[in-house]
């Protein structure tokens, strides 16, 4: 008698702590899994092999020189810049979206969508391998930070209430981009290195 009364105790208790751990954030982090399944099932091609670590080191007085103050402190120090005052937040056009750190191709326009935020948001990125995604418990709560996978740059963070086909939202600090309107790519791994011949 006293053993199932201990459980009749013990059990809600532990149910209680299971549903204040969903409740507290848990269920809002997303994993690269949970990525690689949606962009799958929106039938969205991976075309970019996984950098196997950050590729791109350099010092914070190097990162200082190379960019600027508000770039630094997005990049660098995972700051927030403030909402609708980023150069891409209501852009358009055609082309790709890539790190101001290093170059990496993040995301494509095709891609871009006006979630009313105030930030560039996309509903997926360029490659699931290129965007990183890791833990944030700062401000009293559990986001998914979103990292470039190259120079481990701070991006902004990703939710689960984008649009379809995948539902994602990558919300991203404009000072963490550089667009690159097609047709103008520079060569990389992720622009053919021949000029294009086409006639389009
Ligand atoms: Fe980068």
């Amino acid at each position: 008698m006293r053993v199932s009364a201990t459980l009749t105790q013990i059990v809600p208790i532990a149910l209680a702590m299971l549903g204040l751990g969903i409740a507290s954030g848990h269920a809002q982090l997303l994993s690269e899994d949970e990525v690689e399944r949606r962009m799958e099932r929106a039938g969205l091609q991976e075309d970019t092999a996984a950098p196997a670590a950050p590729s791109v080191s350099r010092t914070p007085a190097d990162w200082r020189e190379r960019l600027s103050a508000e770039q630094y402190r997005v990049l660098r120090r995972q700051g927030t810049e403030r909402a609708f005052t980023g150069a891409y937040h209501d852009s358009g056009g055609e082309g790709v979206y890539r790190c101001a750190g290093c170059d990496a191709v993040l995301f494509r326009s095709e891609h871009k969508y006006d979630s009313g935020t105030g930030w560039p948001s996309f509903w997926a990125p360029a490659s699931r391998h290129q965007v990183g995604l890791r833990p944030d418990r700062s401000l009293w709560r559990v986001r998914t930070e979103t990292v470039c996978a190259s120079c481990d740059g701070h991006l902004g963070h990703l939710f689960n209430d984008g649009p379809r086909p995948t539902g994602l939202r990558y919300c991203i600090n404009s000072a963490a981009l550089r667009f690159e309107p097609a047709g103008e790519e520079v060569s990389d791994e992720a622009a053919p290195e021949e000029e294009s011949t086409s006639d389009s």
